[in-house]
């Protein structure tokens, strides 16, 4: 696997791919920039060894060239955090950026226009990612979150660097925590799997029954697998569809020696809001007119015993509707559980939108191992499947 380390960048220009679809407000001020942060420790090998960096990403979804998605708008956010003056090029092909490009020094740093300006970004056009590649010397993608496409900048235009392409170290970071759960042999492997769909994260379930010791299924997810074995589950969230696999995936389990965990209790509301009437409920009896939103305390001791037995911990989706402060203290008590087991040594790897978003909410960002920047990279990655940015630099 080539990293960042492998190569000298002095006299060098770096093209690298990073992930800067961050968040912006009306006044288009970047809201939260740890995508840039996460990109600093790249940026600042290459300017340290002598090269400079020329810096692409996607921002948002944009519909052709929308002033609105322009990567101008983070240029400033990206001085600050990297401590470098920051050039910017409004078309990210063509002869204004090939002359910037050519005339960056070493030490400098430029910033070219959102790649999904262009349609053929997402098509990964072979000849766009071409035009990309004039502009470096040596490819590095550094974009955890968009690797699980094959777009010109992520995928394709790995093939015009044979010898001079690499990982940079947030993708090299990513790949590393990931293979430190699915490879792990610091036993017990637990895997937590919370949020809202059971079908979206049934491939995840049948990939790592090969390589955990134990699952939680928590969260809205939960009760297709207590209405399969014959629970009533009032008015929860529910796959009617998916019953029969649900009993397929308990099955399986048992058979190659995986313990499910099961919320054995629910906080159960009348109404889906925050100020609703609320009580404990055995999950497998909730009235009708009644839904559960939350991890029980007796889930929650549950729990805790089994986290703090692990010593690889993997954590993807909320426990309860987390948004709701009166349906948050499971997913609070699962993080403060996780803390605990971090501490005492166990390798803890969250990632997944939401499961993210709660972390960084209820401040256990500092507190797990590692948080993943990728929400639908790192569910492929959990999958199985070889993502085609990094595959394509491994070729
Ligand atoms: P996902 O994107 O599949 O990880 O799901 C995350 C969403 O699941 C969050 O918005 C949670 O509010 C939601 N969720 C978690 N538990 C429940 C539940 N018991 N009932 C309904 N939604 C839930």
């Amino acid at each position: 696997m080539k990293t960042l380390n492998d190569f000298n960048f002095k006299d060098k220009k770096a093209l690298i791919r990073v992930d800067f679809n961050v968040p912006l407000d009306d006044n288009f001020n970047v809201t939260d920039a740890t995508r840039i942060a996460s990109a600093k420790p790249t940026i600042i090998k290459v300017l340290e060894d002598g090269g400079s960096c020329i810096l692409m990403s996607h921002l948002g979804r944009p519909k052709g060239t929308q002033d609105e998605f322009s990567l101008k708008h983070i240029v400033s956010k990206v001085e600050d955090l990297i401590g470098v003056e920051t050039k910017f090029v409004s078309n990210c092909i063509g002869t204004e950026a090939e002359d910037e490009a050519a005339n960056l020094k070493p030490g400098e740093l430029l910033i070219l226009e959102n790649l999904r300006f262009h349609e053929e970004e997402t098509k990964g056009d072979y000849d766009f990612a071409q035009k990309l590649s004039k502009l470096g010397d040596i490819y590095v993608n550094d974009a955890f979150g968009t690797a699980h496409r094959a777009h010109a900048s992520t995928t394709i235009i790995a093939q015009f660097f044979p010898e001079n392409k690499c990982f940079g170290y947030l993708l090299e970071q990513e790949i590393t925590s990931i293979d430190k759960v699915l490879k792990s042999d610091d036993r017990p492997v637990l895997a937590i799997l919370g949020g809202a769909k059971v079908s979206s994260k049934i491939t995840v379930i049948e990939n790592i029954l090969d390589k955990v010791d134990a699952i939680i299924i928590g969260g809205g997810m939960a009760f297709t697998f207590v209405k399969a074995q014959g629970g009533t589950i009032g008015n929860s969230l529910v796959e009617d569809d998916k019953l029969d696999m649900a009993l397929n995936i308990l099955k399986q389990a048992k058979a190659k020696n995986v313990t499910i965990y099961i919320p054995i209790d629910s906080i159960i509301a009348d109404h889906f809001n925050n100020n609703a009437n609320t009580k404990v409920c055995d999950i497998t009896a909730i009235p009708d007119g009644w839904m559960g939103l939350d991890a029980g305390p007796e889930s929650r001791k549950q729990f805790h015993d089994v986290v703090m037995q692990s010593k690889t911990i993997l954590w993807n989706g909320p426990l309860g509707v987390f948004e709701m402060e009166n349906f948050a203290n499971g997913t609070i008590a699962l993080g403060n559980s996780i803390a605990e087991a971090t501490k005492n040594g166990a390798f803890s790897l969250v990632g997944g939108g939401d499961s993210v978003a709660a972390v960084k909410q209820f401040s256990f960002e500092n507190k797990v191992s590692y948080v993943s920047t990728g929400g639908g990279a790192m569910l492929e990655s959990l999958e199985g499947k070889t993502l085609p940015g990094i595959a394509a630099i491994l070729e």
